[in-house]
């Protein structure tokens, strides 16, 4: 990517319920490095990844869930799903020291895809507060 940074591309996202990048990912249409799947969801390698481990967790079905801002009642079910995913594929990448779960929303949360997404990072000491 040209972009100089995260932030850059998250500022220069528009929020939309149009379809992303990761529809190609679900779709097998672009390649991934994909560490999990299930019926709901979806789990692979970052391609700009932040830590030694940084693995996106994606429900295959977006049903208006842009982003966590979008959440509605029906959605809890794929919510839990996901962070409890996250969980099954940090033992299984060996976070056993410990990990980060973080979901960007909105330009100042830094999202850069409109298809809600929990980055799962970890295989090193990570900071805080993050900038
Ligand atoms: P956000 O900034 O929206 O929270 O996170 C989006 C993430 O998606 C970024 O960490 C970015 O590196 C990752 N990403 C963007 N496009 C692709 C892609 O085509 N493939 C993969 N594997 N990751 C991507």
């Amino acid at each position: 990517s040209v972009m100089s940074s995260e932030k850059d591309a998250a500022l220069a996202a528009v929020p939309s319920d149009s379809p992303t990048i990761f529809d190609k990912i679900i779709n097998k249409e672009i390649p991934a490095n994909i560490v999990y799947e299930d019926d709901k969801v979806l789990a692979f390698r970052d391609i700009a990844p932040q830590a030694p481990t940084h693995i996106l967790l994606i429900p295959k079905v977006r049903d208006g869930l842009t982003g966590l801002s979008k959440a509605e009642e029906r959605h809890t079910e794929i919510l839990g799903h996901l962070l409890y995913i996250a969980k099954v594929v940090a033992k299984q990448e060996g976070l056993e020291e410990g990990y980060r779960i973080v979901i960007n929303d909105g330009p100042q949360g830094c999202q850069s895809v409109y298809h809600i997404h929990v980055h799962l990072m970890g295989g090193r000491q990570m900071n805080w507060p993050p900038g």
